[in-house]
């Protein structure tokens, strides 16, 4: 089977690989198409000072510089210009009239921040210290409450719409090892996987199957779950696998695992991106066996 990965960071933002290194190596991997996914500006809109998000006065250049890796491929590998926006509760979101009118292939709406009751604002997958004193500092000691805060925002995230692929939708289990935290099999924790399940079925968002926890920080499995891909197939929520690449060399990083919890969760077929006409996207769909 072929594979793609719409899921990749370059040195505009956090990657460490070039554009065109990008491309040559998904190419020697036989890839279908490589769709850049660069997180999305976001200082002008929070004031936040990042390392990890394209500088604003290189925005341009980052749209120019995949148009123009297009043009260079053409005929050996699709590429695709794509971006990861962060939903920031009363900030930011991918539904924004701005990202609509930029001409790109697709967005995926990404839920990073949190903000929390008190405090500053916080990254769910930034180390395990910053996200102990998130709980301690933002959520008066309340991890529960910060695992809620986080399915608030992708909810509202998924509500809101104006983006194509729901970016690793649990990645707040990232620093959550053996449950230290709040346990994924509580009431709680699945009565909220169950609600996104049930808001992405009346949708026509794509869920993304994520390895990028594995490839980078070892994390046992995908994004989402075993346990919520299961609800999202009950939904029939169509799924593509991705890397989350932050280099070239994981840019197939442990898709056969991904495919394997997909067939565990019972779907037969994920999707492939065929690109975008008048600003909608086109997918097919492609056996998992
Ligand atoms: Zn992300
Ligand atoms: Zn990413």
């Amino acid at each position: 089977m072929r594979y793609s990965c719409l899921h990749t960071h370059s040195t505009f933002c956090d990657g460490q690989d070039a554009i065109e290194t990008l491309c040559s190596r998904a190419y020697e991997k036989g890839l279908l198409s490589l769709g850049f996914s660069s997180h999305a500006p976001v200082y002008r809109k929070t004031g936040f000072r990042t390392d990890w998000h394209i500088p604003e006065d290189r925005f341009e250049a980052y749209l120019d510089a995949v148009r123009l890796a297009r043009l260079r491929w053409e005929g050996k590998l699709q590429v695709f210009l794509g971006l990861e926006i962060d939903y920031i509760p009363g900030c930011m979101g991918p539904g924004d009239k701005e990202y609509q009118d930029l001409g790109l292939d697709y967005r995926i709406g990404s839920v990073h921040y949190v903000i929390p009751p008190q405090g500053a604002p916080f990254t769910v997958d930034d180390s395990p210290e910053v996200f102990a004193r998130g709980i301690r500092e933002g959520f008066s000691h309340d991890p529960e409450a910060l695992m809620e805060a986080y399915w608030d925002a992708v909810e509202g995230m998924i509500r809101t719409g104006g983006f194509d692929i729901l970016g690793h939708a649990d990645l707040i289990k990232k620093n959550n090892p053996q449950g230290r935290w709040f346990s994924l099999e509580s009431p709680g924790y699945q009565r909220r996987i169950q609600g996104i399940a049930e808001t992405l079925g009346a949708s026509s968002i794509v869920v993304e199957v994520n390895t990028g926890g594995i490839n980078r920080y070892r994390i046992p499995d995908t994004y989402p779950s075993l346990a919520m891909l299961r609800r999202l197939q009950a939904k029939h929520v169509p799924v593509i696998i991705t890397a989350d690449a932050h280099r070239a060399e994981d840019l197939d990083g442990h898709y056969e695992e991904a495919r394997e919890t997909l067939l565990q969760a019972g779907y037969t077929h994920m999707v492939l991106f065929q690109g975008s006409s008048q600003g909608r996207p086109c997918w097919r769909e492609e056996a998992l066996e």
